[in-house]
């Protein structure tokens, strides 16, 4: 039988009993749209372009991809979906510690 474990308590829920709750974040970079003057478009950008091609290279790809965009996906009994309404950031609960553990 397909069963799913609650990822804050870890109580297992079976698929056709309790509900199932699901949360999924997005955390992403919001940039702000580029403002370009004529001025800009005649300058030549072959050096910036080099220095942040070079900085990016030292970076792990994986750290730079968590800088762009990541997501997350819980799974929730009823008791901690309820829980985590009250506290979406977890500030008082430990679901992001214990994500970070698995
Ligand atoms: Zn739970």
């Amino acid at each position: 039988m397909i069963h799913f474990t609650c990822d804050m308590c870890g109580k297992v829920l079976l698929a056709d009993e309790d509900t199932r709750y699901v949360v999924k974040v997005e955390v992403y970079a919001a940039y702000d749209p580029m403002e370009l003057t004529s001025k800009d478009l005649q300058n030549d950008r072959t050096d910036e372009m080099q220095d942040l091609l070079d900085e990016m290279a030292d970076i792990d790809p994986e750290a730079l991809e968590d800088q762009v965009y990541k997501t997350f996906r819980f799974d929730l009994c009823p008791e901690c979906q309820a829980a985590y309404l009250k506290d979406p950031l977890g500030q008082t609960t430990r679901l992001w510690a214990r994500f970070g553990q698995n």
